[in-house]
């Protein structure tokens, strides 16, 4: 089998006039871009990463995608999906395999497997070894912009969809008003139900322990990126400090980023994200790494990818995904996702 056809699609969508906002960044949404694999066997294969901002992020993607990384999968076999995702790694080193240049291996990544695990009409997860029948589902619900009303119906909704936990955002101007938040979710969704809480990012380290301390005192389940990203040091210093389990992962990226979080031991649970780890194949590593470390997984965000992913560590414990509506592709059972059966990453 050989790839003939590498397609390009940019999808831009409207930016949300009452966007979504978290302790970092207002969240208008601006788009994705979508491969498509076409085989000469017959068999096709898609991937697509989408944009919570920056308008013109698709289009210099498309480019990126055209222009770098396509003429390195063009008459390849899919069976050697690792193989190319070697070659995209080593190809963008030169300006850095970050950024845009994992998203577009991310897509490519994932349009890759899609494509094998269709040709060979198994999921993507039963090519690896499952190690998982279904993941237990927290709901990501609690914008920073939501007034307390409104945060505590969205909770209370959540709780009512069987959902296990949910997740707000903190990071507001005060401890206090983190504070105030909080209680209100607690006082909906009860006892047993997991909160966990994310500051994206927004603290220095010394108010990150601050707030944390307050945090582990309000039975708060994770302390999600308090401080900047890359900021290893400083990660140590939390996980030391605090009794809170510290979660990061979303903005790290590639396998090495995760390597020296687990070395230093500078991060409790990994949430790795599809477009910045570099796709399935770099985020089956990155699971196997953390399990080696004896670190759990929980996702960033929640889609087919992520399930097929999950399937297959023995270390994932959560699935993070939003509400479900009525075109939801899934049921909870018992708070759980059930992994997907469709070849490839489709659903069924
Ligand atoms: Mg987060």
């Amino acid at each position: 089998m050989k790839v003939i056809h590498l397609h390009i699609a940019v999808h831009h969508r409207e930016p949300n006039p009452n966007p979504i906002r978290d302790a970092l960044q207002s969240l208008p949404g601006s788009g994705s871009v979508q491969v498509t694999i076409e085989t000469d066997a017959g068999v096709n294969g898609s991937g697509e990463v989408g944009f919570g901002r920056i308008g013109g992020a698709p289009d210099v993607l498309a480019a990126l995608i055209e222009q770098e990384l396509k003429p390195l999968v063009l008459y390849t076999d899919p069976a050697y999906v690792r193989a190319t995702h070697t070659a995209m790694v080593q190809e963008t080193e030169y300006h850095g395999t970050f950024g845009l240049a994992t998203f577009g291996i991310a897509a490519i990544d994932t349009a890759l497997w899609d494509c094998l695990g269709k040709a060979l009409e198994v999921p993507c997860w039963q090519l690896w070894g499952g190690a998982q029948t279904r993941i237990p589902a927290y709901a990501m619900v609690g914008w920073l912009n939501y007034s307390i009303g409104h945060l505590q119906e969205i909770c209370e909704q959540a709780v009512s969809q069987g959902f296990r936990g949910v997740k707000i955002k903190v990071g507001s101007p005060t401890l206090r008003k983190d504070i105030g938040r909080i209680k209100a979710v607690r006082a909906v969704i009860g006892d047993d139900i997991d909160l966990m809480v994310d500051a994206n990012q927004s603290l220095t380290t010394a108010e990150a322990i601050r707030r944390g301390r307050a945090f582990q005192d309000l039975n708060c389940t994770w302390w999600e990126e308090p401080i900047a990203a890359d900021d290893v040091d400083g990660y140590a210093t939390l996980v030391q400090a605090l009794d809170i389990p510290i979660a990061t992962g979303e903005n790290l990226y590639t396998r090495m980023d995760f390597a020296r979080f687990l070395r230093r031991d500078a991060v409790d649970i990994i949430q790795p994200d599809l477009r910045r780890a570099g796709g399935p194949t770099a985020m089956l590593q990155i699971g196997t790494l953390a399990d080696a470390f004896r670190r759990t997984y929980a996702s960033h965000g929640g889609g087919p990818v992520q399930l097929n992913v999950m399937a297959c560590l023995p270390n994932a414990v959560y699935l993070e995904t939003g509400l479900l509506g009525p075109d939801s592709p899934f049921k909870l059972e018992d708070g759980c996702v059930p992994i997907p059966q469709g070849p490839g990453f489709a659903w069924s």
